[in-house]
């Protein structure tokens, strides 16, 4: 796959990269080691204001980065704005919050230990390799390198193939910040490149957005290596709407929850699992408001729906529906392929599936909605854990029994109650099952990619 941005909108190539050179891998993992030996010896305070001097250059340069985004991957220029904004507050909260993240606690009882004091203490790590996905180009990494970063660790960021200018962006938005050069190296290089980059020894951890092949392969060789990884794969989230739930609120935000980044999304809801009670009504409903969505030109401000990011990417997507039709599955809206120029694919819903289609099992990463019918709570749960993800989920419901039911029983990182799944900084983020291993955001994430040192004092 050439490293090049091509516009989805109209499948225009309009800027192509040369991959860097072995050397230049080599010389831009010497810069982000140094960078390391160097962040080690900084404050808290230090780097919280270097990110917020980044954190502010970002917002004030949201209009050209948003306008970026949306021509290498698609996304609504809308949609882009707010990923810039909510990047930009996330390095703010880390900047403001890292130091509590990471203090270490005094161990009670030392005289136990024949100690007078003991206590731990969070430590750096090194240079973490960050493999990191097309869909959100700007949000994604900063997840990532505002904790790590704050934490004192350097980064290299191998991005997806198909967003080589937010990579170079970001590889020097934050020494424009005042970090010490080298803090963040783009690497321009191919997925089989990966594995050297694991294996140098100056690189010490790996943390992977992306599909779970890609996540599988890292994971294998830094675990040769014993070198840590956080992996944030796929995810194909349940949406569980029971009788009791607000149908018009459940509706809207459903189709939200579906179609945001023109549903390209590891937590948009995929499956929606509705109570026999309400079923067909919700179908009727959601529906209507699927089909009424604007699918157009994502420079343009009324648009709801842009194009898919990649062409394979809509072949795929593709694939599945039709898969799902040639079965017996029925449509209510959508379905087939927009001709023109463009990667467009119009909203869908699909009734009707069965566990012998592909999209029962596989993740639609586009505007693909599945509908399932669930007689009571205990059926809504098998359908909804009958998944190799476990990503995220959401629960509609004004009973608080039900809610504690379907709380405890869905095997997921996390519930939203009466919403829709999204990320958070205040709110540690990840899956289970093959959703991934470890949490970003909050507490949890600054404290993946940390070594803790115990301290025994005689
Ligand atoms: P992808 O094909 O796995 O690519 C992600 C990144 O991994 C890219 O930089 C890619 O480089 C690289 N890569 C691919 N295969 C690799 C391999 N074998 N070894 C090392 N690196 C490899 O995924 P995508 O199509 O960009 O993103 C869509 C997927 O990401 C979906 O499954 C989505 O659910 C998931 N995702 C998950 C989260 C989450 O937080 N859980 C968030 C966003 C997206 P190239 O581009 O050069 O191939």
């Amino acid at each position: 796959m050439a490293i090049a941005t091509v516009n989805p909108a109209t499948g225009v190539l309009e800027r192509e990269f040369a991959a860097h050179t072995d050397l230049e891998v080599d010389v831009r993992i010497g810069e982000a080691h140094d960078a390391f030996l160097r962040l080690r010896r900084t404050t808290f305070s230090q780097r919280a204001s270097w990110m917020h001097a980044a954190a502010d250059l970002l917002q004030s340069e949201v209009d050209g980065v948003a306008h970026m985004l949306t021509t290498e991957m698609g996304k609504t220029l809308v949609q882009a704005r707010s990923e810039v904004s909510k990047s930009a507050n996330t390095m703010r909260f880390y900047a403001e919050n890292a130091e509590v993240f990471l203090t270490g606690r005094y161990i009670d009882e030392p005289g136990r230990m024949n100690a007078s004091t003991a206590y731990t203490r969070y430590e750096p790590i090194g240079t973490v390799l960050a493999v990191m996905p097309w869909n959100y180009p700007i949000w994604q990494v900063i997840r990532f390198a505002a904790p790590a970063f704050m934490a004192g660790n350097s980064g290299l960021l191998k991005h997806a193939s198909n967003v080589p200018q937010a990579a170079i962006y970001l590889d020097s938005l934050f020494e424009r910040g005042g970090f010490p050069s080298g803090t963040f190296r783009a690497l321009l290089i191919p997925a089989a490149k990966v594995e050297d980059v694991i294996r140098d020894p100056r690189v010490v951890a790996a943390s992977l957005t992306g599909s779970e092949p890609a996540g599988r392969s890292v994971a294998a060789i830094a675990g040769s290596e014993v070198k840590p990884v956080v992996l944030e794969l796929g995810g194909s989230d349940p949406f569980i709407v029971m009788p009791s739930a607000d149908l018009d609120r459940a509706v809207a935000t459903a189709v939200v929850s579906r179609t945001s980044n023109n549903g390209q999304a590891c937590i948009n809801a995929k499956r929606f699992i509705v109570h026999d009670a309400i079923y067909d009504d919700f179908v009727a409903r959601f529906t209507v408001a699927m089909a009424a969505l604007r699918i157009g030109d994502p420079l343009d401000e009324s648009t709801d729906i842009g194009p898919l990011a990649t062409s394979s990417g809509r072949d795929e997507l593709a694939e599945l529906v039709d898969d799902a039709i040639a079965a017996g599955a029925l449509v209510t809206t959508g379905g087939f392929l927009i001709g023109g120029i463009g990667w467009y694919y119009p909203p869908t819903v699909i009734t009707g599936i069965t566990s012998k289609m592909r999209l029962y099992r596989e993740e639609a990463f586009g505007p693909v909605a599945t509908i399932f019918k669930a007689q009571d709570v205990e059926d809504a749960l098998r359908i909804a854990n009958d998944t190799s993800f476990g990503l995220s989920s959401a629960i509609w419901t004004a009973d608080s029994d039900e809610e504690a039911q379907l709380i405890e029983g869905l095997v997921a990182g996390a519930v939203f109650v009466n919403g829709m799944s999204i990320s958070y900084p205040e709110l540690p983020f990840g899956g289970t099952k093959d959703s991934g291993i470890g949490r970003e955001l909050s507490m949890e994430g600054i404290r993946e990619f940390v070594t803790l040192k115990s301290v025994w004092r005689a």
